[in-house]
């Protein structure tokens, strides 16, 4: 009996999703890709990257969510550029309304969290209380790292999935000669989703702006307000398609 309690208690229960709103960035032009299309237009095993993370979140998670008895999340913002937006506007229609929503790409990564954020309020009726931002470049995240990261945010307000460094980091302040080599020990390489809290990353976006600070990615703004941010131990598969070279390593 006791080992049958020791099983039970090391599955991680999954996470409520009811109040968490998931917004997908697909609003990239993907310029390093150097490709006649963006990234996440790209096919890979079959249909474009995309439609990998939009299942994922509009099907294989609420599937999930409700074999596991909790609520399966609400609202998924589906950020894209209005050029792209009619070929989708299909699979919008698909579902009932306000559970796809498209909002427009800002012109930097942030700029189009922030229209995201906003358009998630809106149809949220500001009921979703935390948001997880989903870069579409990233296709091969897991429903268990999904669940990880909402479980770890919730418990402490924000959680980026991530994975420990496993690459020589060196700095270099000229592009030609090594200044420094970063203790590896300390380092750990982020993924998305990255789970916030609404109500934080509003503050956030508000300091940002106040104080023009540089941020690359959602939790650097819960830093910058020094408030803390869980790190989230992710799967090395997690991949980001940045180059062509990325399609043929998937190991999907
Ligand atoms: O270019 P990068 O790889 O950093 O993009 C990460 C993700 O953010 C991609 O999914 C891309 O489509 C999205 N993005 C966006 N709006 C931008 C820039 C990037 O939605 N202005």
């Amino acid at each position: 009996l006791a080992a049958t309690d020791e099983e039970d208690a090391a599955v991680p229960s999954t996470p409520d999703m009811g109040n968490i709103g998931f917004v997908l960035l697909a609003g990239g032009t993907g310029s390093r890709m150097k490709a006649s299309m963006p990234k996440q237009f790209l096919p890979l095993r079959g249909v474009p990257v995309l439609h990998h993370s939009l299942d994922l979140f509009l099907e294989r998670l609420p599937d999930y969510c409700k074999e596991q008895g909790v609520a399966p999340p609400e609202h998924v913002v589906l950020v894209m550029d209005p050029t792209y937006q009619p070929e989708y506007q299909p699979i919008i229609d698909k579902f009932p309304e306000g559970k796809l929503s498209f909002a427009n790409p800002g012109v930097e990564r942030q700029g189009s969290v922030e229209n995201g954020l906003t358009k998630l309020v809106e149809v949220s009726g500001g009921k979703c209380e935390f948001v997880a931002i989903h870069d579409s470049a990233r296709p091969l995240v897991t429903i268990e790292e999904v669940c990880n990261v909402v479980s770890d945010a919730k418990e402490h307000g924000a959680a980026v999935l991530g994975v420990p460094c496993k690459a020589t980091i060196k700095e270099s302040e000229d592009e030609a000669f090594v200044l420094r080599t970063i203790p590896r020990a300390r380092l750990w390489e982020v993924h998305t989703p990255q789970v916030v809290k609404i109500e934080t990353l509003l503050r956030g976006f508000k300091k940002v702006q106040e104080e023009n600070l540089e941020v690359t990615d959602d939790v650097s703004i819960v830093e910058a307000l020094g408030e803390p941010v869980k790190l989230t131990r992710g799967e090395y598969t997690n991949l980001k398609i940045t180059i062509h070279a990325d399609m043929d390593w998937s190991p999907i």
